[in-house]
């Protein structure tokens, strides 16, 4: 006798009636003909998982002191707090472990603070974590932050061997008196001596950070910082132009220090621009440059908008269509991990039109730029309007299109459309002239769908 109801109290029920047209059941060898397919359909969105790889980004909030220009989540004077910080970093490693396990991570980017200031041990632990934790790829791009004066032949070797295959230098000037200007905590002899025992330990991917602008810099003090940078060979260089942020002690005493004018900077970075160029350094984002092949990997999944997971307070992760922060304090941090309280600041899911802006923010930051099929494809808009406002960019030599053929792409087989350098010096507001085309697309779409929506249906 069959039972329909609730089974614990038995209450019998007639079953329905049988409808007139019911499909047979299934055969056996039909159920196993589903069930193959349905594993192999399994099979294939983990084997696409994989191929989608994903980034990593590990955060040490630890510095030696405090640079006069730095509003980065940096804490001088805690060095009592990094075994605390290790035990809750790895523990927030393996706590994610489950989420990640059909993903193959092919980037890595410890970075800070200074890394390279949290010790020996520490480092050499957190990189067994890492590796005991994630499905790392073979040509995994492993980045660390270091900065010269904590560099020392012994600490880069064990990184090496601990899988960091790519380190980024914070050499900002090799001007003495300009690092002094800033409170950097290191002069330009440690730089030489960091690169020394960088390559010595075999690390063939090196990049350099600069920075123009610095206090009392001449045009000829950062050409001879660059050509500095270039004597030491690196893969890999970043630009920044120093950047008064508020709070910060170099904003407090901003009137009494002589500062480098719009005019000036945008010389020092076009000079800068020519110069890399001739040295085999191509631009391929605003502030960045290298030799071809040589890109940072890491960096170009945030341009691309391409999914990475953070650790550490203020970390930032862009994982699953949801993007989420850490609290950007250490010991709530800490706390967090050890009693089970929550350590997101932050999380929201990222709705369509919002990637679509962020499309053209972060891809229009690099020199590939944006592509019209992908564009079209991904966004479903028509990308007309758009090429007409490049057009008139490309008029005053901010702009380029570069065919199929010329530009490799990761996506899409249309345009290709990207700044110039000296677009790229006005790109906050040549963006914002094709945000403002976009948002009214997205209106006129919006209103043409609402109209077909609502008008009565055709007799
Ligand atoms: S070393 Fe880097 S993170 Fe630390 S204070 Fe200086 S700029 Fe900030």
């Amino acid at each position: 006798m069959l039972f329909f109801g609730n089974k614990k109290t038995g209450n019998r029920v007639t079953p329905p009636p049988r409808p007139r047209h019911q499909k047979p059941v299934a055969s056996l060898k039909t159920v196993r003909r589903h069930q193959k397919q349905e594993e192999k359909r399994i099979r294939e969105l983990e084997k696409g998982l994989k191929d989608h790889r994903l980034g990593l980004y590990l955060h040490i909030p630890f510095c030696k002191s405090k640079c006069a220009y730095c509003d980065f989540y940096s804490l001088p004077g805690h060095e009592v707090r990094m075994d605390a910080y290790l035990k809750a970093l790895c523990a927030n490693l393996t706590e994610m472990e489950s989420s990640v396990q059909a993903r193959t991570v092919d980037t890595v980017y410890i970075g800070g603070g200074t890394p390279s200031f949290f010790g020996e041990k520490r480092l050499k632990t957190l990189l067994n974590t890492i590796h005991k934790t994630f499905q790392l790829a073979k040509d995994c791009e492993f980045t660390m932050e270091c900065n010269p004066e904590s560099v020392t032949p012994k600490l880069i070797k064990t990184v090496r061997k601990g899988g960091v295959n790519r380190i980024s230098l914070g050499m900002q000037s090799a001007q003495n008196d300009e690092l002094k200007a800033v409170g950097r905590p290191h002069t330009f002899d440690q730089v030489q001596s960091a690169v020394a025992a960088i390559r010595k330990a075999g690390i063939k991917n090196l990049s350099l950070d600069l920075i123009y602008g610095l206090p009392e810099q001449s045009d000829e003090d950062w050409k001879h910082s660059v050509e500095a940078a270039l004597a030491l060979a690196p893969e890999h260089l970043s630009l920044y132009a120093l950047t008064l942020e508020e709070g910060t002690p170099l904003w407090k005493r901003r009137n009494l220090v002589p500062m480098a004018d719009d005019d000036a900077l945008a010389d020092r970075y076009l000079w800068a621009v020519q110069r890399l160029k001739e040295a085999g350094l191509e631009q391929y984002e605003i502030s960045n440059f290298a030799r071809p092949g040589w890109e940072s990997r890491h960096n170009l999944k945030y341009w691309r908008g391409q999914e990475y997971i953070g650790f550490g307070p203020s970390a930032h992760s862009d994982f699953g269509g949801c993007r989420y922060s850490y609290v950007s304090d250490l010991e709530e941090y800490i706390d967090g991990m050890v009693s089970g309280t929550p350590i997101v600041a932050e999380s929201e899911q990222i709705p369509q039109k919002e990637r679509a802006r962020e499309y053209l923010i972060f891809r229009l930051r690099t020199t590939e730029g944006i592509d019209s099929e992908e564009y079209r494809h991904r966004f479903r808009m028509d990308f007309a309007p758009l090429r007409a406002k490049l057009e008139e960019y490309e008029a005053h030599g901010w702009a380029v299109r570069t065919s199929p053929a010329d530009a490799a792409s990761e996506q899409g087989s249309g345009e290709q459309w990207h700044f110039t350098p000296e677009g790229f010096l006005l790109s906050n507001q040549l963006i914002g002239g094709l945000l403002e085309i976009q948002e009214s697309e997205m209106v006129r779409h919006s209103a043409s769908a609402l109209r077909e929506h609502s008008s009565p249906p055709k007799e």
